[in-house]
């Protein structure tokens, strides 16, 4: 696998605030949050970008939705809304090339972004 700091919190290496695994789907707090609720949602497979993503992904995909879902509710912004943001690329300012989905809520986010 390609060698990110997320390898490490999978692996359980280097600590994070885990707050969902199961064998294909981790979701840890982001170190500098950007809301009250800032989740951040993986595969444990690697898969470097969103451009990565191939068409057997499609369950793991849909697993890290359920996660993203799941704990949308028990963080209790189900109802007043959330954002769900994959950044790709330089453009995009992604940091971290593995993937991952950020769980923003818990403010008004406005829009567009910056
Ligand atoms: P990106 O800009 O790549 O979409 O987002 C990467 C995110 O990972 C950033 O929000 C950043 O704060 C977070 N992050 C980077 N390193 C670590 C870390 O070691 N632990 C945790 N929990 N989050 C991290």
């Amino acid at each position: 696998m390609a060698e990110t700091i997320f390898s490490k919190i999978i692996r359980k290496e280097i600590p994070a605030d885990i707050v969902y695994e199961s064998d294909s789907v981790l979701a840890f707090r982001d170190i500098r949050p950007q809301a009250p609720v800032h989740i951040l949602i993986i595969p444990k497979k690697e898969i470097p970008r969103v451009t990565d993503i191939k068409p057997e992904d499609s369950v793991l995909l849909g697993e890290m939705f359920a996660a993203a879902n799941k704990l949308a509710a028990e963080m209790n912004i189900s109802e007043e809304g959330f954002r769900l943001v994959l950044n790709c690329g330089n453009n995009a300012g992604q940091e971290v090339f593995q993937l991952h989905m950020h769980l923003l809520g818990g403010r008004l986010l406005s829009w567009p972004p910056g």
